[in-house]
């Protein structure tokens, strides 16, 4: 047994032993040569519960679970720290209240001067907790690996920072067809098309992923026996704990199932809108009908009195300027319904209700009839929305046509809106309020339902309220409807303000031109229309030289110099639009003005960016138009 003075024999030893009493994080004594306690810390007291006049003296064995004791554990354990100079093992112990825990234990042999053996200094820890750690990190990574594993819904796998495969769950097998075996070690983007490699997107895909901390996207990709896919992909880069890249986990499904639904529903829904657009306009068409006889009835009539001639200067005054009105209302009107039976997909534009409302009140003060009053009642400065303007119309012309048929012997329709700002945000509101029969309580209650109607068979289809509804809550709206039997009805439309704004639209401005003597290329197949557009613009001082279409028109351009292109856009042969991409080929300063009737050519935007002057036109609109291409062809060269 060692002396212990021999340890307190200095300072520095005393110092040493004051830290060691001061640790309580490590059990730290020392063992005779025999294995017997000769010293004991705070620490120790702590793990192993006894105190040091209880210890002192006493073999260490008793640290040892039985079985361990049996296996002659501790005495090996001190054979081997005397021999290799230092022992060290993990496994559990005893407290002196028998329970056990996981201890980390390190032997060293301490030797006096001359190198003889007199005891072991001991160091143990308790890492209980450290083990638990590790175990639950084991046992939830494993959890997480069977996990991945068995998804087969997902193609689960990671990248090394290459774009290496790494790894490979059950799912990329039954999405993308490889096994493990076959495409670890190998490039991912061979899940990629030709063209999207070529393109580079799988190195863009990475570095997205990289940059942004993720990549995300939908698109094609392809398995292993060369058949194509839609992919729902996502990739996140993988960092380790001090944050260096290490790969990048992938994500894969396959949604080519939901792209086929998703397209099926939307033309499904757009054949439903188309439907319900025409069942809107065939209710129209009557009253169309009977607006456009009268139209014509008024241009025939003042017509054939002008015909007759020996009229005073008043008088042909009087008619010629009735038919030039006439026929700018027939103008409005047409332009409406082309507006409105078009055929387009539903697509989202920033509209500003006010100028909507302006134009279809015109429209419905002809086509509601019966006595009915259409009022506007315009909120001077509304928010603008962004909604599908064919929705919209058919909405608007839906509760329209409920107002009217609620005021059988006439009344008001008041179209109004409003700016409200409510919990749902800031909205705008278009109103429409009739002074008809109002529903009772029964019919308000029901009256969103689809098929829902309370007229007579082939008068109502119970589908207009439903399309309303459907068409705010699409725009992410709502619709709010107060009805007073007897007193009538206001229907309330509101629409999220949009802060977008309105897309730029050419408009003509509205100078006058003098041609002064320039020639204008007319290019016409309709011989009245090409003969009239003659005169307006001789009247407008052009030399005028007329083409029947396009190929006799760059035949004319190659015999001699023109100023101006005037053109029609649909005829036969070569397109208006086609001659003036030619034009701008050939004779790039050369300015182009096409006229079209169709505002489907325009709203396709097939007519690329050139000028569109509408049909019909006359010589004031016709003048603005030439000013204008002059203008920007003057100001920006082609
Ligand atoms: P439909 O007009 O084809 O009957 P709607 O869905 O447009 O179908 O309207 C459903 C029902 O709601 C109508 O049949 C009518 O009873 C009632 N209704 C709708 N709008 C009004 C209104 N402005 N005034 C009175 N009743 C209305
Ligand atoms: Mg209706």
């Amino acid at each position: 047994m060692p002396d212990p003075s021999r340890f307190d024999s200095d300072l520095s030893e005393q110092r040493f032993q004051l830290l060691v009493n001061a640790v309580t994080d490590y059990a730290i004594y020392m063992l005779d040569r025999g294995g017997h306690v000769v010293s004991w810390n705070p620490g120790a007291r702590r793990f192993k519960g006894y105190e040091a006049d209880e210890i002192i003296g006493q073999h260490y064995s008793r640290f040892f679970r039985e079985e361990d004791r049996a296996a002659g554990m501790p005495e090996r354990a001190l054979r081997a720290a005397e021999v290799e100079g230092r022992f060290e093992a993990e496994g559990w112990r005893i407290r002196k209240d028998g329970t056990r825990f996981w201890a980390s234990a390190v032997i060293d042999p301490i030797r006096d001067e001359a190198g003889e053996l007199i005891g072991f200094a001991k160091i143990t820890r308790d890492i209980t907790e450290k083990k638990a750690a590790e175990r639950r990190l084991y046992e939830s990574e494993q959890r997480f690996r069977l996990l991945v594993q068995g998804v087969t819904d997902y193609a689960i796998y990671m990248l090394d920072t290459d774009g290496r495969v790494t790894n490979w769950n059950a799912g990329a097998q039954a999405i993308k067809g490889y096994s493990f075996e076959e495409i670890v070690g190998e490039h991912f983007s061979r899940f990629y098309t030709p063209e999207d490699r070529a393109a580079g997107v799988p190195a863009r895909a990475l570095a997205t992923a990289l940059a942004e901390g993720k990549y995300e996207a939908e698109a094609i990709r392809v398995r292993k026996d060369g058949t194509r896919f839609w992919a729902h992909v996502v990739i996140d880069p993988i960092r380790d704990d001090s944050g260096r890249h290490i790969g990048f986990a992938k994500i894969t499904r396959d949604v080519t199932e939901r792209r086929n639904v998703e397209e099926e529903l939307d033309q499904a829904r757009a054949a439903l809108v188309q439907s319900q657009k025409l069942q809107a306009l065939g209710e129209l068409t009557g009253g169309i009908a009977h607006d456009f006889n009268n139209l014509i009835t008024v241009i025939r009539g003042s017509a054939e009195l002008l015909r007759r001639g020996g009229l005073d200067e008043k008088k042909r005054a009087q008619y010629l300027n009735a038919i030039i009105e006439t026929a700018d209302h027939a103008t409005t009107l047409t332009s409406h319904l082309l507006a409105f039976g078009r055929r387009q997909p539903l697509k989202p534009e920033v509209i500003d209700l006010n100028v909507r409302l302006d134009a279809l009140a015109e429209v419905l003060s002809r086509t509601l009839g019966g006595g009915v009053e259409v009022k506007l009642d315009l909120a001077p400065t509304l928010g603008l929305v962004d909604v599908d303007s064919t929705q919209l119309e058919t909405a608007l012309l839906n509760a329209a046509i409920n107002a009217r048929d609620a005021m059988p012997n006439g009344g008001t329709l008041t179209l109004s809106t409003h700016n409200i700002a409510d919990e749902s945000g800031d909205m705008v509101c278009v109103a429409l309020s009739d002074t008809g029969s109002g529903m009772p309580k029964e019919v308000l209650d029901r009256a969103f339902e689809p098929f829902f109607t309370t007229k007579a068979v082939g008068k109502g289809t119970g589908l207009g309220l439903s399309q309303i509804h459907g068409f705010a809550a699409q725009a992410g709206g709502r619709v709010e409807i107060d009805s007073v039997s007897g007193k009538g009805t206001t229907i309330r439309i509101l629409l999220p303000h949009s802060h977008k704004s309105i897309a730029a639209r050419s408009t003509f401005a509205n100078q006058a031109v003098d041609g002064a003597g320039k020639t204008v290329l007319l290019v016409e197949d309709n011989e009245q229309v090409r003969n009239f557009a003659h005169i307006l613009l001789t009247e407008l001082n052009y030399r005028v030289i007329d083409a029947e279409s396009a190929e006799q028109a760059l035949a004319v351009l190659d015999a001699e110099p023109v100023d101006l292109v005037f053109s029609d856009v649909v005829m036969p042969g070569q397109s208006g639009v086609e001659l003036g991409r030619l034009v701008r080929e050939r004779f790039p300063a050369l300015p182009v003005l096409l006229a079209s009737g169709y505002s489907e050519e325009i709203a396709k935007g097939g007519a690329g960016d050139f000028d569109i002057l509408p049909k019909p036109y006359g010589a004031d609109s016709l003048a603005a138009a030439l000013a204008r291409v002059v203008n920007d062809t003057v100001r920006q060269p082609a």
